[in-house]
Order: structure tokens, then C-alpha cells, then sequence
């Protein structure tokens, strides 16, 4: 039933309604990003709380996909509030384009003491996207201008079911089918590798030997491009929205060191791993890799704020320099770029892990959750499960022999993520993947919550 506040113009109107026309209104005007709208069942968020998310009518949901793997130290922080509120007292926003700010300069300076050596020069830009397509085009335009030039290195080296945005730059280095294929024809296309996942090689590879043999694709398309390939995109240990592919030991360092010998730049893709989510602040310090682009965006802002930075070396920057009139310029923005309340909540966020202790205060529930997920794969439906750090994915298969999966239209994952909310829990899948991926402040006794809530979603829609 239409309310009568639809005709109304006025925003005192809108402002009025109920629950329901609320719910009424999302359906009918909102367009929600990756979602079928034909069969989308509104759930209106009102407030949060640490880990929690309460709904328009009060329930409680723990937000076991972190608000889509951006917060960090839980919702409605008392510092990251204050900090926002502190900055609004004096500007909201103001350009970045030739113009700058104390608070967005403090957390430049911080981000580059934090990051991996050699990392001296910021990029800010909004969103996780943006922070890839502005590493892809300064290592292309790095090429033109470097002394001595190598303008034949136009292309990118990209990781099979890698998702590094959805613009149509980063969809050309991206690999998930079900996201970007239709719009090939509108983008480049990158040269690609398999992803050296254990779970992609043939059934008994080693770790040790997955590494190798896909060490050795890399290589053998380093050979064949000789000369081509401006930089290599990946992201570092684990590809998240591929369908939590975790890479095996000693792939990002073999990359690393192949990059090298062939003068390859690096980007790695840290937007959904940065900050904390694999164990340690940036997913490529367990490798001891610095790269030559470290892109930043979800937890950069602990989920507060939409904000990306793309961090770079001098080496790049100065290929950059010269006078106007040489038009050796970057000439790329965002208007947002840099936004002053974005970089105060960042870098209150970053006080907050440093006087918090996190890393190390978030060990005991990261080894719950991969206690709790590990009980899980003995389950009749699920096929695999895996883990590192704050993330874990339960995946779900008709029959364990073989395995055979789910047919994809049944959208076993959806469901039982649906089932879940029942049992107090907000779930994302990634196909048949039930993904738990909360806010690092969790404690172990709400991991407990989240994984009891995915396998009683799961019992409920695959059978116990
Ligand atoms: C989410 C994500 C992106 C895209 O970030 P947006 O802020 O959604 O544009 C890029 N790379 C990875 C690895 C991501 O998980």
C-alpha cells in the first residue's frame, strides 16, 4: 500500500514515516548495490554499538561482515565519534587539489611510518576502486616518464578471481566472472595468472608445491610479455571477494622477488586486508614485502567514512616532477580527496590500535573463530573451510565426495546467510560461501554468537 507521504515533496514529510513506509520506500526507489532488487527484502540498520547493529523495529544483529569488511573497532566508538565530532567544530571539507589541511597531513605522515619501508608518498582518494585506478595509471605513466622511458610497458599482470573494484578500470584487472564479464568489451584486458589458492590446484597439491608451480606461471608470463607489462595487481595473502582464496606460504615473496628481476612494479591490493584483518596491521608484513603501490581504503577509516589512499615510493614520485609546461603532472582527483573529518576519524582509529594494543588483544578471538570454523568441516554439507586471522569461510557442497557443489541457482549461501540473521547474526555469502569477516573488536564470546548463528542457518537451509 502506497503511503499518502509519497506525493509529498517536503523532507518535514519524508522525515515523518513509519516503519513500514520506510521499508516501502527502500524497495520502490533505493537500488542496492550487488543485490537483485526483484527478490530484496529491506532491513532498515538504525544505530549500532561495538559489534552490534540494531534495526528500525530494535533487534540486535552482530555485524559478522564487518559493514562489508570496513569497521574495525566496532560501531559507535566513543574516540572515533569524538574525533569526528572535534573536526566538525572546525571544517568539514575543503579540496585537496593544490590546497591542504593539518589532519589530513598528520595521517599522511603516520600512514607512511606504519607502512612497509620506502612507502613516502600518499595518494588520498575515496574509495577502494579509486586507490587501484590510481596506482594503475601512475605505473603507466610512471613508464612514460621514467628515465630512460620503457612506453611499451602498457599493460597489467592481474591474479585469476581477483576483485579489485567494479569501475571499469579495475574491472579489467579483475577476475570473478560473475561480477565483471559482461562488461569486457568496455575495458582492457590484463594478462592473467590462476590464483595460487590451494583450494584452485588439483586435489593433494602441497602448499609448498601450489606455490612453486604458480611461481613459475608467473615467470613463464613475465617471459612471454617480456617488455609489456607495467605492473603486477594482487591482493596480498588472501583474495577476499574471489571467495576467501587463501594463498599459500611464500607466494607474495616469490612475487616480490620476480617483480624485481624484471623491473615489474608491485601493487598490492590491501583495501580489504590492511588494518588489521589478517593477524597484522598490513597482510604483506608476514612476507616481509614492500611494494611499490599499497592501496588502503575499508578499514582505513575503521568503517567510519569513505576514504582511500594510495601509497607510493620516491622512485615513482619523481618521475613525476618537473615544471608545469612539461605536463609530467597526475592529473587525477577526487573531490573528496584527503577529506579532513575522514582523516581525523583515521587517524584516531590508528591511536586507537596503537593505545589498545588490537593486533595482539585480537589473537584470542581470532583462535576461536578458527577453532569454531574448523568444527564445522566435518558437517555433511560443507566441503571446505578457511581461515587466516579475522576471516573465515564455511563452504557449502551437495555431497562431500567428490565434492559436488550446489547448483548456483539454489543460492545455498544467500539462504543460509538469511537463515542466520533468526539466530542474531548479519552474514554476507560469496556464492556458496558463508563468510565470517566481523569488526576486530569482537570478543571470543561473540564469535561464539556468529558461528552459532551461520551453522544454524546453515542446518536450516542445506540439513544438518
Ligand atoms: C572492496 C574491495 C575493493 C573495492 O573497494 P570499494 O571501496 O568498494 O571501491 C578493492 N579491492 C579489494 C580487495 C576489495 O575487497
Amino acid at each position: 500500500m502506497p503511503s499518502p507521504l509519497v506525493s509529498s515533496q517536503s523532507v518535514a514529510a519524508v522525515r515523518q514515516a513509519d516503519a513500514a513506509t520506510l521499508a516501502d520506500w527502500d524497495r520502490t526507489h533505493v537500488w542496492h548495490a550487488f543485490t537483485q532488487m526483484a527478490e530484496y527484502e529491506p532491513l532498515l540498520i538504525e544505530r549500532g554499538e561495538g559489534a552490534a547493529l540494531f534495526d528500525i523495529d530494535g533487534n540486535r544483529y552482530l555485524d559478522g561482515s564487518a559493514s562489508m569488511w570496513c569497521n574495525v573497532h566496532g560501531h559507535h566508538h566513543p574516540r572515533l565519534d569524538r574525533a569526528a565530532r572535534e573536526q566538525l567544530e572546525k571544517v568539514a571539507h575543503c579540496t585537496n587539489l593544490g590546497l591542504s589541511n593539518p589532519v589530513t597531513v598528520q595521517l599522511a605522515k603516520r600512514l607512511t611510518e606504519i607502512a612497509p619501508a620506502g612507502l613516502e608518498k600518499v595518494f588520498f582518494s575515496d574509495d577502494g576502486a579509486t586507490a587501484i585506478e590510481v596506482a594503475l595509471k601512475m605505473a603507466f605513466q610512471f613508464w612514460r616518464q621514467a628515465s630512460p622511458a620503457e612506453p611499451t610497458r602498457q599493460r597489467f599482470l592481474s591474479i585469476g578471481e581477483a576483485y579489485h573494484g567494479d569501475t571499469l578500470g579495475t574491472i579489467g584487472v579483475g577476475g570473478v566472472a560473475r561480477f565483471g564479464s559482461i562488461f569486457g568489451s568496455l575495458t582492457y584486458d590484463a594478462i592473467r595468472v590462476p590464483s595460487p589458492a590451494v583450494c584452485r590446484q588439483p586435489k593433494g597439491m602441497t602448499p609448498e608445491d601450489a606455490c612453486r608451480r604458480s611461481l613459475e606461471q608467473v615467470a613463464a608470463a613475465f617471459e612471454a610479455h617480456r617488455g609489456e607489462i607495467a605492473a603486477v595487481v594482487m591482493e596480498p595473502i588472501v583474495q577476499a571477494a574471489g571467495g576467501i582464496l587463501v594463498h599459500p606460504p611464500g607466494f607474495l615473496h616469490g612475487m616480490r622477488e620476480l617483480t624485481r628481476a624484471h623491473d615489474i612494479l608491485l601493487i598490492l591490493d590491501e583495501v580489504a586486508m590492511g588494518f588489521g584483518r589478517t593477524g597484522t596491521m598490513f597482510a604483506c608484513e608476514q612476507e616481509d614485502v614492500a611494494p611499490d603501490f599499497l592501496c588502503l581504503a575499508k578499514g582505513l577509516t575503521a568503517g567510519y567514512l569513505p576514504m582511500a589512499a594510495t601509497l607510493t615510493t620516491e622512485r615513482i614520485w619523481n618521475a613525476f616532477l618537473g615544471s608545469a609546461a612539461e605536463r609530467k603532472t597526475f592529473f587525477h582527483g577526487h573531490t573528496y580527496g584527503g577529506n579532513p573529518l575522514a582523516a581525523a576519524v583515521s587517524l584516531e582509529s590508528l591511536a586507537i590500535f596503537e593505545d589498545e594494543q588490537l593486533i595482539e588483544r585480537m589473537q584470542p578471538s581470532i583462535e576461536r573463530l578458527h577453532e569454531r570454523v574448523a568444527a564445522l568441516a566435518d558437517h555433511p554439507h560443507v566441503g571446505d573451510v578457511r581461515t587466516r586471522g579475522m576471516i573465515a569461510a564455511i563452504e557449502l557442497v551437495a555431497d562431500r565426495s567428490g565434492p559436488t557443489p550446489y547448483d548456483p541457482s539454489e543460492a545455498r549461501g544467500m539462504r543460509s546467510c538469511l537463515a542466520a540473521r533468526k539466530h542474531g547474526a548479519l552474514l554476507r555469502p560469496l556464492g556458496d560461501n558463508v563468510v565470517i569477516m566481523p569488526p576486530l573488536c569482537v570478543t571470543p564470546e561473540e564469535i561464539d554468537t556468529l558461528c552459532n548463528a551461520a551453522e544454524a542457518g546453515i542446518n536450516e537451509v542445506c540439513g544438518g
